[in-house]
């Protein structure tokens, strides 16, 4: 994986074509977020294309808050917005900006359009004007102050700014064709009354831009050449167009559409976002479970995997759900060649090697990644007693088992061969122990002779070993496509978070930070939480080893890239 994206999509052919023609000599693009909560996965694709698209042709982008809904935006969006922006590995080299800071402008390129017969002031309230905007197959009806004479016209949209009157007394409403086939065009709504506090201009304005008017004039005033959003705004392009022709400028920027990201058991609208860390649904908006950046960040995602991800879903005109196993693969493609290897144990049970002497002990050098000789060594001591994972262990095995059971011998890693010679049980009939001989001409696990020895099992020396808590996520819903039948909130997996309080590891993992991701070998990739605290270490599991996607992949093969194994 690279970090320049060599897969062509139909923006880039524009942009590249613009560039050629001469059309733009720089190309300038913005990433705007309303800061009415938390980014999410949809959001790094757009961001990924628009920071992307400017740094691979020396132009620029900038970060923009859609700041016109005083109602639903807070101060805390802002803040996580420009973390999120930044942690996925870009920046904007001014501002950022924000949309309020053009309420002037706007304001005055407003009565500009009134002036110009272009915009008029509607009395009507706002389920009249819904009702006379006609249907797909009806013609809307016009309202009968669509033909006010432009002097009154800029008196009631003064007087509307000035606060004379109540929220929904009055709009500014562009005066284009009641007609039109597009429902956009009949008369759309500039302005409304919303005596709301605003984060950034406080009290200054009681008259608030629509999206439509606010964005493309943005666009214009920041010199965008290309304005990239997604398919349900395409019906809005025309409206976009029209207004910018007829505002004060010579800026001429332009829309263009692509299709937004979905991905299986995931949601990703805002709306629904609020609602699963308002109802408790998940701890916050960082939950490892949340496709919002913040969760996926936690989740101990890294940004490069997610730019990564983005690219390979690439930017396409037709909308379409991505499998939630694609980001996992992009994960473990990154972390494989990355994270340190270290050993741990999730459901221990106790081996002791009788015949290794007690009180003694050894110490391996232990290769950290395998897939990165940079990653250098580590020492793991070895000693009588150790821990190994519960389930590397079956009394009564299948056939395909291929790791102890009595009389079976084994490697541990690094360290020697072993073979179960007895088990011991509590009084209820649980194994509690497992007794092992050990080869000790099998030094670092090597065989002497050559012999076989198939299953190779991580372990953790008792006296060493650290406890912690690991907490293993899985899809925060259990259904694919969450909602398709009935309520979204039935879809919730009652299975999306399990803790394991009695894990033991080496001591090496104690020297990670917050945020840090290792592999446990054999188990999966696992993030330090930052909940941890000296000597109570927390991890998340990021994901696991195996790469079902890359499976599907193979089996279908619909494409070559599916993935190596990452355990190796
Ligand atoms: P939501 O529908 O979840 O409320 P939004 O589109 O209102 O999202 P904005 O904050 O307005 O969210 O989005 C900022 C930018 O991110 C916009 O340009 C928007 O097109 C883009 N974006 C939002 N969601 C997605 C998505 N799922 N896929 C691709 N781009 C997205
Ligand atoms: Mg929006």
């Amino acid at each position: 994986m690279s970090d320049v994206d060599d897969r062509n999509h139909f923006i880039r052919d524009i942009v590249r074509a613009d560039l050629a023609s001469g059309r733009v000599t720089q190309v300038v693009t913005r990433f705007p977020p309303e800061p009415n909560g938390y980014l999410h996965l949809g959001h790094a694709k757009s961001i990924t294309l628009n920071f992307g698209l400017a740094q691979e042709t020396g132009g620029r982008c900038n970060l923009r808050f859609d700041d016109t809904n005083p109602e639903k935006e807070d101060v805390e969006y802002i803040e996580a917005i420009e973390r999120d922006v930044r942690w996925m590995g870009y920046a904007w080299s001014e501002g950022p900006f924000f949309a309020s800071d053009y309420f002037d402008r706007l304001y005055d390129w407003a009565r500009h359009l009134v002036e110009a017969g272009h915009a008029y002031v509607d009395d009507q309230d706002a389920e009249t004007i819904r009702e006379t905007r006609g249907t797909l197959t009806e013609p809307g009806r016009e309202s009968p102050w669509r033909n006010r004479p432009v002097a009154e016209n800029l008196d009631l949209f003064a007087r509307m700014k000035a606060g004379e009157f109540p929220d929904g007394a009055r709009v500014l409403r562009a005066r284009i064709d009641m007609a039109s086939g597009n429902m956009n065009l009949r008369d759309p709504i500039l302005y409304r009354i919303r005596h709301v506090r605003h984060p950034r201009t406080g009290d200054r304005w009681c008259i608030y831009p629509t999206y439509d008017y606010a964005h493309g004039q943005s666009d214009a005033i920041e010199g965008i050449t290309h304005s990239l959003c997604t398919l349900e705004f395409a019906d809005h392009r025309p409206l976009y167009d029209w207004l910018v022709e007829r505002v004060p400028t010579r800026a001429r920027p332009r829309q263009y559409e692509f299709a937004r990201l979905a991905i299986t058991h995931a949601v990703l609208s805002k709306r629904r976002l609020i609602e699963l860390v308002r109802e408790g649904h998940v701890a916050g908006w960082d939950d490892p479970r949340m496709p919002t950046l913040a969760g996926q960040r936690r989740r101990g995602v890294p940004p490069a995997a997610l730019r990564d991800f983005c690219r390979r879903v690439g930017v396409a005109r037709a909308d379409s759900r991505v499998e939630a196993g694609l980001l996992d693969h992009c994960i473990r493609e990154y972390l494989n060649r990355h994270a340190p290897r270290r050993m741990v144990v999730l459901d221990p049970l106790k081996m002791v090697i009788t015949t290794y002497p007690e009180g003694r002990s050894e110490t391996f050098e232990t290769v950290n990644n395998p897939e990165d000789p940079q990653a250098g060594t580590r020492p793991v001591t070895f000693e009588r007693e150790i821990w190994i994972e519960r389930g590397d262990f079956m009394e009564d095995p299948p056939k395909k088992f291929f790791r102890l059971s009595p009389g079976r011998e084994v490697r541990l890693r690094s360290a020697y061969l072993v073979t179960c010679e007895e088990v011991i049980r509590d009084e209820g009939g649980e194994v509690v122990e497992v007794r092992c001989s050990h080869d000790p001409e099998s030094r670092g696990g090597d065989a002497p002779d050559g012999r076989r020895v198939k299953g190779t099992l991580h372990w953790v020396a008792a006296s060493t070993a650290i406890g912690l808590e690991v907490r293993l996520y899985d899809h925060l819903f259990a259904a694919a496509v969450p909602g398709s039948e009935g309520d979204v909130f039935d879809d919730l997996s009652p299975d999306s978070l399990q803790i394991l309080s009695g894990a033991k590891a080496e001591p090496a993992l104690a020297d990670t930070k917050d945020g840090e991701t290792v592999q446990f070998e054999r188990q999966g990739y696992f993030c330090r939480d930052p909940d941890s605290r000296p000597g109570a270490l927390v991890f998340n599991r990021t994901v696991g080893l195996r790469d079902s996607w890359a499976q599907a992949q193979r089996k279908t093969g619909t494409t070559g890239t599916a993935g190596r194994k990452a355990e190796s």
